[in-house]
């Protein structure tokens, strides 16, 4: 076999965000759509050079995207719903479904397995006439072909396409598998006159889920028919984040060329390999999820361990998943101590080829073995280095014991009701107020010190009085102090805690056009100092309501950042814990009676696979508790979730014992909220009583009418009012009358009740 080696897929951004750039030039109608097709062409070629000088075997084409992937398979079986059929023309049916238009509303969005990566989700119904479109795949191929790559072609399988799209009336939308697959079918057909060989990587990551028997017939039947196309078809299926061991074994017997497994989140694929042995073994072994180098002697290690059951001569080397979710290359970051430590997309493009080479070559070249070297030298240090570790951490660790809370809920309640003496329905908000262009000009120049530390504390004070004076003006019961001095939720504690580093250009693509910068976790997490309580209690000086203290959650923190991977995540999340145990006794120490403890990643940071649940609850439950364990019995817990099915994990939520969980509700009205009731749940709810991702302002009945629908599920005296989320992507002009039409509708209610 001459091919040793496989990138998943490449990002496809830019070194510099170029497509970001070029999509939203195109988006205001400042450039035509030659000037993006010509930079996304210029950027897809760069990209294959990349991986082509590297001597990558098999490089990726149609990983690229003007917007993600799962639109692009809707385009290519015309899975186009209704509202958007009557496009001017395909590019503005394409952005329309992406964003949606002045008619239309965009297609829901929601977060591609465990990543933060989001994709479109496809809808789908009885209308809908599929049929082929391969254009975007002939033309990408036959693009590489004119810069001398063969490239594989990747494409999303119509199970996992089917598994994640809704369909109208909620019924199982794999009931459409048969005419997808036509359809797939005939663009084999189509694909298969491209070459003379051509290679084609389905990605089928929904079998890494605990899936039931269906499914596994499903795959069957599809594959082979499939494999049947034409024989100059090689086959890889391809799976990541987890093991997908029911898959393999489901395929034993159908013909495919290659199975691509994640051996780096999914070791178990390895007992799968016994199912494997017609087959090629793409072996996902450099992590694509992370940003730390390779420990090559580890990964050689694996691959002899995987070729024990294989043969040698059935492997190739590959990334565990599309290199889509790390940033694009490390070399351009400004020296640090742990530059070095890095691998980005060219860098792990690079690891593979190297990996490839010396696991398949009986002897190893001069460069590579200097190489080899390196990295077990890199290795070690990164194992050793001192400035990573913090012996006082270790030590808070080890004293750490107490994770409960002094007095159990009832109590609690019973203490704080007296104290806070609020009115039935207490009105609050998420936490954050809008963003305005100014504020983030006064922290844009504050860091890039255009203005002096007093200049920025008086803007950030001026925020907070702005806030404050609303929040008393419009009549609400618990305040906020509005976030105006953090960017972002994680990065602002991120900033604030030892053992974290920012990246330069380490950007990753969220959605669309928008890209995310997480923060590095390198080494053990502590606060030096108090983090959030010097703009707190300023904002509670302005008032006699009582402002929330406002944090952010550890397995929050955790979900949206790169983490070391030489400590497993539970220890670091447990340092996180610790940072915040200390934040909030000093926050209570400073008279905060209130904090809130957001954890918005809770649900989505769920492992894949139900094996590794209870592991994963323990973790998240248990250092959300040590973090609020020093809060005493009259301070007030709270906690706040954004969207997420709570059917499965009241349970779990419970046992985080926040004295009150604040979510998002607006959209599925009563539906989550009953969850709660059917539980049983006793402490107190404050349900989102509008939606905040639009602009609509709800009125005082429809808010209302919300409120009512509530009461019908828990008593009033344990709900409490606020809107969805946070309020940062808002206008003032938005949030001012939305939220005095929440007041005023609890003032109605609240006459009724007397
Ligand atoms: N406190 C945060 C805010 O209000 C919560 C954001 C979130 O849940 N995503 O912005
Ligand atoms: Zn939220």
């Amino acid at each position: 076999m001459k091919e040793k080696t496989l990138i998943t897929g490449f990002p496809r951004m830019g070194e510099n965000r170029e497509l970001k750039k070029a999509l939203e030039d195109y988006w205001s109608g400042k450039t035509g759509i030659d000037e993006l097709q010509k930079i996304s062409s210029e950027l897809r070629k760069k990209h294959w050079m990349i991986q082509k000088d590297n001597g990558i075997s098999l490089i990726s084409c149609n990983d690229f995207s003007f917007y993600d992937s799962m639109l692009d398979t809707a385009v290519m079986i015309n899975a186009v719903p209704e509202r958007f059929r009557d496009s001017k023309n395909k590019t503005d049916m394409y952005f329309s479904m992406a964003h949606g238009d002045a008619n239309s509303a965009a297609m829901e969005m929601t977060k591609w397995f465990n990543t933060n990566y989001h994709y479109i989700v496809p809808e789908l119904d009885d209308s809908i006439e599929f049929k082929a479109d391969a254009s975007k795949i002939v033309s990408e191929y036959r693009e590489a072909l004119s810069v001398g790559i063969h490239p594989k072609i990747n494409i999303i399988g119509p199970i996992t396409f089917l598994a994640l799209s809704k369909t109208d009336d909620g019924s199982d939308p794999l009931k459409y598998i048969d005419k997808v697959t036509e359809v797939y079918c005939s663009i084999l057909r189509e694909l298969s006159a491209l070459d003379e060989t051509v290679f084609i990587q389905f990605d089928e990551p929904v079998f890494v889920r605990d899936l039931p028997e269906e499914y596994f017939e499903r795959l069957r039947e599809v594959y082979l028919k499939f494999s049947a196309v034409s024989d100059n078809i090689r086959i890889i299926f391809t799976t990541y984040f987890e093991h997908s061991c029911e898959a393999v074994k489901a395929l034993a017997d159908v013909p495919l060329w290659g199975l691509g497994l994640d051996f780096v989140h999914g070791k178990k694929n390895i007992d799968a390999l016994k199912y494997a042995q017609n087959k090629i073994i793409i072996a996902g072994v450099v992590d694509g999820r992370n940003i730390w180098i390779n420990d090559f002697n580890k990964s050689i290690r694996l691959l002899k361990e995987i070729a024990a059951h294989t043969g040698m001569d059935r492997i190739l080397v590959s990334t565990c998943c599309s290199l889509l979710h790390v940033p694009f290359s490390s070399v351009n970051e400004p020296d640090s101590r742990i530059k070095d430590w890095f691998s980005f997309a060219v860098e792990k493009t690079a690891e593979v080829s190297l990996l490839g080479r010396v696991f398949h070559s009986p002897e190893v070249n001069e460069s590579d073995s200097r190489n080899l070297v390196e990295n077990a030298m890199i290795n070690e240090l990164m194992k050793s280095s001192e400035f990573r570790t913090d012996a006082s951490v270790q030590e808070g660790i080890n004293e750490a014991v107490k994770s409960e809370r002094e007095g159990g809920f009832t109590e609690r309640q019973t203490i704080q009701r007296k104290k806070f003496n609020l009115p039935v329905l207490p009105l609050t908000t998420i936490g954050s107020f809008p963003q305005t262009p100014e504020l983030r000009k006064t922290r844009r120049d504050f860091r890039m010190k255009n203005i002096s530390s007093a200049e920025y504390e008086s803007a950030v004070k001026n925020y907070i009085d702005d806030c404050i004076a609303f929040q008393e003006e419009a009549g609400l019961d618990v305040f906020v102090h509005g976030e105006p001095e953090r960017t972002d939720m994680v990065e602002y504690f991120g900033e604030m805690l030892k053992g974290f580093h920012f990246t330069k250009n380490g950007w990753v693509q969220s959605y669309g056009s928008r890209c995310v910068k997480p923060p590095v976790i390198y080494g053990d997490v502590s606060r030096p100092e108090p983090m959030t309580v010097k703009w707190i209690s300023y904002a509670q000086g302005k008032t006699k309501k009582i402002v929330k203290g406002m944090l952010t959650g550890p397995v929050t923190i955790l979900n949206w950042s790169f983490v070391r991977d030489d400590k497993t995540r539970a220890e670091v999340s447990k340092q996180i814990a610790l940072a915040l145990r200390d934040e909030i006794d000093d926050l209570q120490k400073a008279g905060i009676s209130i904090i809130q403890v957001d954890e918005a990643a809770f649900k989505e940071g769920y492992p894949l696979r139900r094996e590794n649940i209870p592991a994963y609850e323990e973790m998240a439950v248990s250092d959300f508790k040590l973090a609020c364990s020093r809060a005493e019995k009259d301070t007030q817990i709270h906690t706040h979730m954004c969207y997420s099915n709570f059917n499965d994990i009241m349970p779990v939520i419970d046992s985080m014992d926040a004295d009150v969980i604040t979510i998002e509700t607006a959209r599925s009205g009563n539906k989550l909220l009953k969850v709660f009731r059917d539980y049983g749940y006793k402490k107190d709810v404050g349900p989102g009583v509008y939606d905040i991702h639009s602009a609509r302002i709800p009125d005082v009945e429809e808010i209302e009418k919300q409120i009512r629908l509530r009461m019908e599920v828990l008593p009033a005296g344990q709900l409490w009012v606020n809107p969805d989320c946070g309020l940062k992507t808002r206008k003032w002009d938005e949030v001012k009358p939305a939220l005095e039409n929440m007041v005023k509708a609890v003032e109605k209610i609240r006459m009724d009740l007397k």
